[in-house]
């Protein structure tokens, strides 16, 4: 057996694989992972040896003439050099055999060059000459060979023949002993060699910046596990989101130290039998020895071990990823290109579901991928085409269900696939840039709507509108502009307009966000914390940003129950908000009892299908003109049926 594939699988590497306390497993760690030549590069040396082989057989007899050997001793010793070098050239042998005769073939011609010499010491450096030479190969066989030759050469012809090997009289007169003497030395050789091999093959196979296994490093590992059983392995495919608007925002020395952190993190959440490689760029992946399910498992230790910030810089930034899981067993097939390729077909399932989740791989995400990528060419024409709409959902006083305004929701009509949601193609139009232009379309169609319900509509005058804007968008220095463009012609009073950002706003740069967030509110617009709760909010964050409302994600409302009582985090949020006068709404309020909760608390705002799903302009408009009068607080909402009504 091949000692090199022998070799348990890696050792510590990638520290996500430590090696065993015990010392055998120390000892393997410090061995070359025997990795074998690929065949071109061993090609390429065997020839250039096995050429300077045969030069090395005429030169050796050639030595033996000059020192007046007889010419048929000559000829006889060059020919013992010559033929294992004919031998190496069979292209029929297999690549061991061709390797060992080519190393026996070096080892002999320095055996004759000791002989030819009289056994002079000088004559046996010629041996470590050669060790150097085969150590090209990276084969454990040739130092094998090598050490065998050596010893055996040594101690039988020493022994018969003394004078041919050994020019001092105390080694003949031992020449057993110093046979294994001179076998240690080309030991300690060899090992000297092995240490370079090892070092090299760090070299070669981790990536210099995080020091985890590379591509190359993850290829080999993966193709070792698929090929040692029939077990299930599974491959986990990680991108970090976002990551080109951090390496552009905040540069990218910045990039790679929350590079090196995110491979920290993910080092940490997996098991010593996994391998976490950076393929490049923010892509990283992990070999798990296990199916999908386990797999799976790894993944979301993986994702939570993002969660926390990362202090670069003397900043903190947010590391999201979409990681995608496919096994050998969903792929159906043990090739490694299969499996890498499902498992980056899940990351993108992953994204385009909307970021920062895990997916796993499943027959059809192909057909999901290939839309998502036509999608993406088809959102670029989509304003042009007019094949976008806002739609508009109300938001209430919680307590007396009046009307105070509307959340302005895109809606894009796809000439193939229908209405298309904005968690889908939102993503793709900040990707694509597309996210500029239909952002500013946003703010001139709302606020231009808002201008002409406040003229027509008899609640008009009091209500406001909210707007999403895109983190990509605060990048860019025209938006306030283009906020400030439609106000102006619209005369409308700033203030009845709310920009709402999500936490990832503090993913890129923050100084920069709160800037542009300052310039709004400079303009006398308010801000909005989106889907407060998901991303890692906290409150220094939170003073720090130019704010005026919070909206509490709906995930936490959708677990409002009078029998639970109100909910920590919900109370805790509004008290917060009362204490820095911020302004709250709840949002996915769907049940009476949720919104006798948020009552309870004194949660002054509310938005959701309880009240109306989004509506287009139009249907809005008839909403507000029957909207009930205020009435006096009410513990349990009290405009059920509304929504019902509507088309
Ligand atoms: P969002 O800003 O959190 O919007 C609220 C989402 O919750 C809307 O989804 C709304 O339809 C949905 N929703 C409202 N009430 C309920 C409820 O009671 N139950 C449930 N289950 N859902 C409710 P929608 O319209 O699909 O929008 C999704 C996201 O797309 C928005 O989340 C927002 O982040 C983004 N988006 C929408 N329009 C725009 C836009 O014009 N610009 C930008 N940048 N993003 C937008
Ligand atoms: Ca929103
Ligand atoms: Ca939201």
């Amino acid at each position: 057996m091949d000692p090199a594939r022998a070799q348990p699988a890696r050792p510590a590497l990638s520290g996500g694989r430590q090696a065993s306390g015990r010392l055998g497993g120390r000892i393997r760690g410090w061995l070359p992972e025997g990795r074998s030549l690929p065949e071109t590069t061993w090609r390429r040396r065997h020839t250039m040896i096995v050429r300077f082989a045969l030069l090395q057989a005429v030169a050796i007899g050639a030595y033996g003439l000059v020192q007046r050997f007889p010419l048929a001793d000559c000829a006889g010793e060059t020919l013992l050099v010559v033929v294992p070098a004919l031998l190496a050239l069979l292209e029929q042998a297999s690549r061991r055999l061709r390797t060992i005769s080519a190393t026996v073939s070096l080892m002999f011609a320095c055996a004759v060059a000791v002989d030819f010499a009289r056994g002079v010491t000088e004559a046996h450096f010629l041996f470590f000459v050669m060790i150097g030479v085969v150590a090209l190969y990276q084969d454990w066989t040739a130092f094998i060979v090598c050490l065998g030759i050596v010893v055996v050469h040594h101690a039988v012809l020493g022994s018969i023949d003394p004078s041919a090997v050994y020019a001092g009289a105390n080694e003949r007169a031992h020449p057993i002993e110093w046979a294994l003497i001179h076998g240690a030395f080309v030991l300690a050789a060899c090992v000297a060699h092995l240490v370079a091999w090892k070092a090299n093959e760090q070299q070669e196979l981790s990536d210099p910046l995080t020091r985890l296994a590379n591509r190359v490093a993850f290829t080999e590992e993966l193709d070792r596990a698929l090929q040692a059983g029939p077990e299930p392995v599974s491959v986990i495919f990680v991108d970090l989101d976002d990551f080109k608007q951090v390496n552009d925002s905040a540069g990218h020395r910045i990039g790679d130290e929350i590079l090196v952190a995110a491979a920290r993190r993910m080092l940490g959440a997996v098991r010593d039998t996994d391998l976490v490689a950076r393929l490049g760029g923010d892509e990283f992946a992990v070999v798990v020895p296990a199916d999908a399910d386990e797999a799976l498992t790894v993944a979301e230790r993986l994702l939570d071990s993002l969660t926390a910030p990362v202090l670069v810089g003397g900043r903190h930034h947010l590391i999201r990823a979409s990681v995608g899981v496919a096994d050998s067993l969903l792929a159906g097939s043990r090739r490694a290109d299969d499996l890498v390729r499902d498992a980056d077909l899940a990351m993108y399932g992953a994204k385009s579901a909307g970021k920062d989740r895990v997916a796993v791989y499943r027959a059809g995400v192909d057909q999901q991928v290939r839309n998502r990528a036509t999608l993406a060419v088809d959102i670029q024409q989509a304003l042009q085409r007019g094949e976008l709409e806002l739609y508009y959902q109300p938001v209430v006083r919680g307590a007396s269900g009046s009307l105070v305004g509307a959340e302005a929701l895109l809606r894009w009509h796809h000439p193939v696939q229908g209405l298309v949601s904005p968690d889908l193609f939102i993503p793709l139009a900040e990707e694509t840039g597309a996210i500029h232009a239909i952002g500013a379309w946003v703010l001139s169609q709302g606020i231009g709507q808002l201008a002409s319900w406040q003229a027509t509509l008899p609640s008009g005058p009091d209500l406001s509108l909210a707007v999403n804007v895109s983190p990509v968008q605060l990048d860019r220095e025209e938006l306030v502009a283009n906020v400030d463009a439609p106000l102006r012609a619209t005369g409308l009073d700033p203030s009845r307009l709310t920009l709402e950002v999500t936490e990832s706003v503090l993913v890129g740069d923050l100084d920069r966000a709160r800037l542009q967030l300052a310039a709004l509110r400079q303009l006398g617009c308010k801000v909005a914390i989106d889907d407060f709760g998901t991303g890692y909010s906290s409150l220094a964050y939170l003073s720090s940003l130019p704010v005026d409302t919070i909206k509490i994600d709906r995930s936490f409302i959708a677990g409002l129950t009078l029998r639970a009582g109100p909910s920590v985090l919900v109370q805790a949020v509004v008290d917060m908000a009362r204490a820095l006068h911020l302004n709250v709404v709840a949002e996915g309020v769907e049940d009476q009892e949720q919104q006798a909760v948020l009552n309870h608390l004194c949660c002054p705002l509310s938005q959701g299908y309880l009240y109306s799903p989004p509506v287009d302009a139009a249907t809005f408009a008839r909403l507000a003109a029957r909207w009930p009068e205020p009435a006096g607080p009410r513990p349990f909402g009290g405009l059920v049926g509304l929504a019902a009504d509507l088309p």
